[in-house]
């Protein structure tokens, strides 16, 4: 039996099933969660979608969204726990912690360095986005796949390959996404809600962000950074500058884009992004992060100008 027919058979024979992904959430896995959450409900199961952390605003577009919880009961609520984009336990947030003994973990990502901690791990580090592994599991599963979870998996799929940009833009993604569409997935109302909703505080913050723009390593490296001032100035979250990094990466001859975000005096948080064969996520796992190849991010407790310069130095050995 393939781990894919593993997932299925476990999903199938589950009553309950309570469904989550990674802390920090974007797209891929908030669709990816209410995608399989929304269709399992359908096949008759009790469902929970939770998350640990709120959604970026971008994302409350998304069919199922207002019903995401963020904390799970603690006992014997649920049988099952499908836990989406996730490498690793504790980038749940705790979500797991108080279920019971007898629960069975499963384990769906896309993430080369996954530590495998379900009880049936289902990994595939080719698959474009989480949000594609779980198209490919509910067909497979024959469950039922309507617009609403159509539209939050084509979401998920969109966004993890940069709308079909990056490296990850395979048939297989680009079939699933057709297949979406001729489901009934809102792409236009999608489009309207994920990136023409947003707040004119966010861009007063990225006009600052974008002002910090520097260069070095012969213009091979470029970062920018949003202190936490800033983010206090213009009355946001921290969720506000999912994005903004892409405009970094998309400087000419730009091989590590990097954003500094201050979470506090002595804690920083780095978004990492690369072009072609350039790996961040090894760069992010050097630091205790992790990641992709070329996306990634990582955690430092230390204050913003002592990370930066940690990290552009350990940047600069990565670029050619
Ligand atoms: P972002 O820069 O958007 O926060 O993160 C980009 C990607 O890097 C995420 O989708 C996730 O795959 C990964 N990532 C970010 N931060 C961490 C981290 O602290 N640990 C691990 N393992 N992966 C991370
Ligand atoms: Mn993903």
């Amino acid at each position: 039996m393939s781990d894919l027919d593993r997932i299925v058979a476990a999903l199938q024979a589950a009553p309950s099933v309570a469904v989550l992904a990674h802390v920090r959430p974007e797209a891929d896995a908030i669709g990816a969660t209410l995608g399989a959450g929304l269709a399992l409900r359908e096949a008759g199961k009790v469902m929970g979608a939770y998350n640990a952390d709120p959604l970026p605003p971008g994302l409350a577009c998304l069919p199922g969204a207002a019903d995401l919880l963020h904390e799970v009961p603690i006992g014997p609520r649920y049988a099952c726990y499908l836990v989406l984009d996730t490498s690793d336990l504790a980038r749940t947030g705790g979500l797991l912690d108080g279920r019971s003994a007898d629960a069975v973990v499963l384990n769906v990502d896309h993430h080369a360095g996954n530590t495998r901690f379900g009880d049936v791990n289902w990994v595939e580090p080719e698959a474009s986005s989480a949000g594609e592994m779980v198209y490919r599991l509910l067909t497979r599963g024959g469950f039922p796949i309507g617009k609403a979870v159509a539209t939050n998996l084509y979401a998920a799929i969109l966004t993890d390959t940069g709308s079909f940009q990056h490296g990850n833009t395979s048939p297989e993604a680009l079939r699933a996404a057709a297949d979406l569409v001729a489901r009934g997935a809102a792409v236009e109302e999608l489009s309207a809600g994920m990136y023409g909703n947003h707040d004119p505080r966010e861009w007063h913050l990225l006009s600052q962000a974008l002002a910090s723009l520097s260069l070095t390593a012969d213009g091979r490296l470029a970062w920018i950074e949003v202190t936490s001032a800033a983010l206090q100035r213009a009355g946001l979250g921290m969720e506000a500058t999912e994005g903004f990094i892409d405009y970094v990466r998309s400087v000419a001859g730009v091989q590590i884009a990097l954003m500094f975000r201050e979470v506090s005096a002595s804690e920083v948080r780095v978004s990492l992004r690369s072009r072609g064969s350039v790996d961040v996520a090894r760069l992010a796992q050097r630091f205790g992060g992790g990641g992709h190849r070329n996306a990634a991010g990582c955690t430092l407790r230390q204050p913003l100008e002592a990370a930066r310069a940690q990290i552009l130095a350990a940047a600069r050995t990565c670029v050619s």
